[in-house]
């Protein structure tokens, strides 16, 4: 990080297009800092336009370091505070990685290529999930990794937004040029007519209710092709995800379905026996290298390419942007200027 000679206007008021996760977590750090922040949304309360509708909502920076750059790891490590801190009620309750006998290899491979975790036996898994009692030999416990449902941590950041004193307002879609004074452009997918690069990495999920199991943490189930993983939501909901797919369709496979539910399976029978309540897929906003940006151009600021973290390191990306806007300060990894 290095300070920037010319601090941009740090008491002026903000627009944020976009209250999906980054614009959220934008709204909510500026609008505490004392901005006159107005929060933009083309969809209703019910947030059905956005990627992080969809998502899983796993904050898991340590799982993820298998296959991301360090940069993930980084943003991911220090967001996980500010999750704590500004909504302590985040379960952060680990997570687990488990392999049948056949992806050995590749298990083995994943404790090698991670940190941050330790080797349960079966007995201990079982202590710590009863419901995978004999089901696996060992498994690898991530301790300091959380989870949100999305769709319920949505509006809790958007309650949080208003109480700081943010305005929002749904059902309204400005585009940033329309806008005066400055903007931070979190529109996604969508904001691809001023970042031609952005594409769409489609990601599959299917929803299912059963009593019979009971977890308390993500279980990922090493895969040669996708990391697939089932989380626990709250009544009796498992979401399974999530195939990675560059295609921007937003339909299910018969294949990742077979997939996806062969996950559930194969973690334990039980989920035979469970309700589908819900296919769908989401679209993962991606620049070319799979790294998120932000984007500074005089008053127009984009947040985006947060592909498949956008949960994890949302909240780093707001406090980076605020230091900018408040201090000048510079994160040489993250921003580029125009
Ligand atoms: C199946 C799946 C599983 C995933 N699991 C995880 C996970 O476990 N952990 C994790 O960290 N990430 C996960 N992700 C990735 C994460 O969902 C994305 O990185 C994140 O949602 C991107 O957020 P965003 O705010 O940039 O975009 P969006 O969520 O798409 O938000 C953009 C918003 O802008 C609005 N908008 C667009 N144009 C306008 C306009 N002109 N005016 C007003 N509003 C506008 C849209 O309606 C939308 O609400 C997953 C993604 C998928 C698809």
């Amino acid at each position: 990080m290095y300070q920037s000679s010319r601090p941009l206007r740090g008491d002026s008021p903000v627009s944020i297009i976009g209250a999906g996760i980054a614009g959220a977590w934008q709204a909510l750090l500026f609008a505490q800092a004392g901005h006159a922040v107005t929060l933009h949304e083309r969809s209703s309360d019910a947030m059905l336009l956005a990627t992080s509708h969809w998502a899983g909502g796993m904050l898991a920076p340590y799982c993820e370091s298998e296959v991301a750059e360090p940069i993930i790891s980084r943003l991911g490590l220090r967001a996980l505070d500010l999750w704590r801190r500004e909504l302590p009620d985040t379960p952060f309750n680990g997570s687990l990685v488990v392999a049948h006998a056949r992806e050995r290899a590749d298990f083995e491979r994943f404790a090698r290529l991670t940190s941050g975790h330790r080797r349960l036996d079966a007995r201990g898994l079982a202590e710590l999930e009863p419901s995978l009692e004999g089901r696996f030999r060992d498994a690898l416990f991530f301790a300091d990794e959380g989870h949100v449902e999305p769709r319920r941590v949505l509006p809790k950041l958007h309650q949080r937004i208003i109480a700081a004193g943010g305005t929002i307002k749904f059902n309204s879609e400005p585009q940033p040029s329309e806008i005066e004074g400055l903007v931070i452009d979190c529109r996604g997918l969508s904001a691809r007519d001023t970042e031609p690069e952005l594409r769409g990495v489609k990601g599959e999920l299917i929803l299912i209710e059963t009593c019979e199991v009971e977890l308390a943490r993500p279980v990922r189930l090493i895969h040669p092709r996708w990391p697939l993983y089932v989380i626990p939501r709250e009544d009796h909901l498992f979401m399974l995800g999530a195939t990675s797919i560059e295609a921007e369709d937003t339909g299910v496979s018969v294949r990742s379905a077979l997939e996806l539910l062969g996950a559930a399976y194969a973690v334990h029978p039980a989920f035979a026996e469970a309700r589908i309540v819900e296919f769908g897929s989401g679209l993962r906003p991606a620049y070319p290298d799979n790294l998120p940006r932000i984007s500074i151009a005089k008053d127009h600021i984009a947040v985006n390419g947060l592909y498949r973290h956008g949960f994890l390191i949302a909240p780093a990306l707001a406090e980076l942007t605020l230091s900018f806007v408040e201090r000048g300060r510079i994160d040489n990894e993250v921003m580029q200027c125009a």
